[in-house]
């Protein structure tokens, strides 16, 4: 029904519901089938157009369920090295400084596992002055437990590049309920 240029059609587009909290990603060519039957409306767009039907569009970047859907969440959010920094806002846990590596809290030849609660940023000269030592051996402390991160935008990370236009709508944690 809706005739876009092959250009269009691999181009993908950040879909929220009607509260902006987002949902998932969709193909720019579906988000303007949306906008079309007036089901979304275009929250961001690019520069570029595209001829759809009779009318012409800006390619939708981010658009936005006109009528609030309800989507069950899963039960948990894959753990990934992605999702790690950016739930520890690539900062090491233990220094502050600039993340580089992923460390097991309880390091995993004393049994500590790959799990959100175990895991954590960390730099280069932590990881390593840390090795296979305990926090209570070494006498460091973690400024709070890691969690295992919830919310409608993390089922994004980790699933596909994110598209840097994207990410004031995924603004994370803090701005994400549950
Ligand atoms: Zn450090």
């Amino acid at each position: 029904m809706t005739p876009v240029p092959a250009r269009s059609t691999a181009a993908a587009t950040l879909l929220l519901n009607a509260t902006y909290e987002p949902l998932c990603v969709v193909s720019s060519r579906r988000a303007i089938v949306l906008v079309l039957a007036d089901k979304a409306v275009s929250v961001h767009s690019a520069p570029e157009e595209v001829h759809a039907e009779t009318v012409v569009l800006p390619v939708p970047v981010v658009v936005r369920l006109t009528r609030y859907v309800r989507v069950p969440y899963p039960a948990q959010v894959p753990l990934s090295r992605r999702a790690v920094f950016h739930r520890d806002a690539s900062t090491c846990v233990y220094c502050g400084s600039s993340a580089t590596s992923i460390d097991h809290v309880v390091p995993r030849s004393r049994g500590g596992t790959h799990t959100w609660d175990n895991v954590v940023a960390a730099c280069r000269r932590c990881n390593h002055t840390k090795a296979d030592r305990s926090l209570a051996e070494l006498g460091w402390k973690l400024p709070h437990p890691p969690r295992t991160p919830s919310g409608a935008a993390w089922r994004l990370l980790g699933a596909r590049t994110v598209d840097p236009r994207w990410r004031e709508w995924l603004g994370m944690p803090e701005s994400v309920s549950a």
